[in-house]
């Protein structure tokens, strides 16, 4: 397998302050990876900075081509990387399709018509709600909304920040199945950053251990998903 994205020496900056120290991670094309760790590990900013949200040093290839120092808008349109922000980010004024057309803007074609159906062949309950107010939607909805905003994009990745956030363990589950199958289906590579580890780990292929701005650990999910310390401190068993 191929890196789609490949990562190496990656710092990101809040102001003076250092947030990522140096990380080195990848992703193949195809799979989907999780990144896991504890609150401030540097998750959310680990995708901002693939994103060009955040001020980085270090090398971010995508597709063999670099993408630092690019806007957010030519790494999203040129590069169809998809970021499906933390709290989700829907326009809660407008429908849940007028939220659909808004996630193709940097589309230059105009044949959105068959994407909606795309999603709604995933998400059967957005189609249900397409008129609906979106502020009017259940947290899981938002969140299958977010994500069907990320698929009108039709990207080549979709990076992830805790899909599970402030949902119920039952649509939780739900929702990752559909993640799975989007991946299959769509072959859109997919990197998940996760507290939620257990249901991370059961759809990823390899996973990456984040720890105060470093990688602690990295290698295949189930081997991460036995390991001793990783289960004592995320897994909760
Ligand atoms: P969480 O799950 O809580 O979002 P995380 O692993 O995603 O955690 P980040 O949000 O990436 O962690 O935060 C990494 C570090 O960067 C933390 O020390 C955090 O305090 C700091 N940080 C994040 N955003 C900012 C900001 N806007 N200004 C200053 N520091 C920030």
């Amino acid at each position: 397998m191929m890196a789609i994205l490949e990562v190496q020496g990656l710092k990101a900056y809040y102001g003076q302050i250092e947030a990522l120290h140096g990380l080195d991670f990848h992703l193949e094309e195809g799979e989907i990876t999780a990144m896991l760790g504890a609150n401030g590990a540097g998750k959310t900013t680990s995708l901002r900075a693939i994103c060009g949200m955040v001020r980085t040093q270090g090398k971010i290839v995508v597709e063999g081509e670099s993408v630092v120092g690019k806007s957010t808008e030519s790494i999203v349109s040129r590069h169809k990387i998809a970021h499906v922000p933390e709290g989700r980010g829907t326009f809660v004024r407008v429908s849940t399709e007028e939220n659909l057309r808004l996630g193709a803007f940097t589309r230059r074609d105009r044949e959105i018509e068959q994407d909606y159906e795309r999603v709604y062949h995933y998400f059967p309950r957005l189609k249900e709600r397409r008129n609906q107010q979106a502020g009017t939607l259940s947290g899981g909805e938002q969140q299958m909304l977010a994500i069907g905003r990320a698929l009108m994009l039709r990207p080549k990745i979709m990076l992830l920040d805790e899909p599970s956030f402030g949902l119920a363990p039952i649509i939780t589950e739900e929702l990752f199945g559909i993640l799975e199958k989007i991946n299959k289906e769509e072959n859109v590579s997919m990197l998940v950053v996760e507290q939620n580890a257990n249901l991370a780990l059961a759809i990823s292929r390899r996973a990456y251990l984040l720890e105060t701005g470093n990688i602690a650990m990295t290698g295949p999910a189930d081997e991460i998903m036995n390991d001793e310390q990783v289960r004592k401190s995320y897994l909760g068993y």
